[in-house]
């Protein structure tokens, strides 16, 4: 048996073990992160059905016939089911669907990533069976990160703080957003990340939590939200970071340091045992005692791995248990319209003694002389 083929018979027994737990006896996961986590290995993603079937004691992949030879290079274990463009995949569902439950099968639970056409033609095919969503059973599987995944997500942090610098460098009076976004998806590329993004809002486009960037012209005196990422490898990195032109005033100054406050009551409140909503609520308290609540305008965090934004999701309410190991970005805001936003942000890997950021860049405002 090769280490690959070991690996993925590990990997599959902890997916039977949780799907197990839940009181599910098949699982459907579509071409996704959720199928990547699980195997490994993901094809591309398009309009052409693909899943991969799993029961407790047999597995089988339902593929396109472009993608059934890279399929089986990846996971030559896997039995393969092809269909061809003009045949579509109904029979070849259904003899996966024989195959794997002899009749025997409740309830499926499918991969919340699966496309509506897929998912449909999986219920045309199992008109009996109960499909329910499969999230619950990917989530306690994907949100404690595994040693090596820590260590991927390092790693694609360090890219990231680069990549920061690199856009701190590129700012001053005169260039725009786009310019800046340039040079921090130029580092990106330059340190082997893929998928790079920047989201870059100066002055008054930093009231807008999802501005992205524009040809909009950096101006003396103006304060600039830096929002970035890249995955590396397979791991994704986020943070943010402010910068300003010139000498900040006393306005701006006392909202960082607010938000610079919310940060630290959150990483203070981030510990294993605490709820999700724990933790939101003490970014959140801050920002509220000091007179901003309705201008945090988010959530305070996301979970991060595989995909930029996956559970757990840290927000007011939400009563989940974050144990060791969950990684999850710490990003409280204040947006102030037509003036300016400040956003800090942290990834965060939870461990028995608190939580460590993944960034090695401290939150102080980065001052650019004019
Ligand atoms: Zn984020
Ligand atoms: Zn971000």
């Amino acid at each position: 048996m090769s280490a690959e083929h070991s690996r993925l018979d590990a990997r599959l027994a902890r997916v039977r073990a949780v799907l197990a737990d839940e009181g599910l006896d098949a699982l459907a996961l579509a071409p996704s992160d959720n199928l990547r986590h699980s195997t490994g290995f993901s094809p591309l993603a398009d309009e052409r059905f693909c899943a991969l079937l799993l029961t407790a004691d047999a597995e089988a992949l339902v593929v396109p016939e472009l993608n059934a030879d890279q399929a089986a290079a990846a996971l030559p274990e896997i039995e393969q089911l092809r269909f061809k463009d003009q045949d579509g995949p109904t029979a070849a569902l259904q003899a996966a669907l024989a195959k794997l439950d002899g009749g025997s099968v409740a309830s499926i639970a499918v991969d919340p990533e699966m496309r509506a056409d897929a998912l449909l033609a999986l219920r045309d095919c199992a008109p009996d069976v109960r499909l329910v969503s499969a999230a619950p059973v990917m989530r306690r599987l994907r949100e404690t990160k595994q040693a090596d995944e820590i260590e991927a997500i390092r790693r694609a942090a360090a890219v990231a703080d680069r990549a920061m610098a690199a856009a701190v460098g590129a700012c001053r009076p005169g260039v725009s957003e786009n310019d800046v976004a340039a040079a921090v998806l130029a580092a990106f590329r330059a340190a082997g990340a893929d998928e790079p993004w920047v989201s870059v809002c100066s002055g008054p486009n930093g009231a807008f939590p999802h501005h992205e960037h524009s040809e909009r012209v950096l101006r003396d005196g103006e304060p600039i939200v830096v929002d970035l990422g890249a995955r590396l490898g397979d791991y994704h990195s986020d943070m943010t970071r402010m910068v300003h032109l010139g000498e900040p005033s006393a306005r701006y100054r006392e909202v960082h340091e607010i938000v610079e406050r919310a940060s630290q009551a959150a990483l203070r409140a981030a510990t294993v045992g605490a709820t999700c909503g724990d933790v939101d609520r003490a970014a959140r308290d801050v920002i509220s005692d000091a007179g901003y609540g309705e201008r945090f305008l988010h959530r305070t965090g996301h979970g991060l791995g595989l995909s930029l934004h996956e559970a757990p999701w840290i927000m007011a309410g939400d009563e989940h248990v974050l144990g060791d190991g969950a990684v999850f970005s710490i990003e409280p805001g204040i947006y102030l319209p037509d003036e300016f936003g400040v956003r800090l942000e942290e990834i965060v890997v939870l461990t028995p003694s608190g939580a460590q950021i993944v960034s090695g860049l401290d939150r102080a405002v980065a001052v650019v002389a004019t």
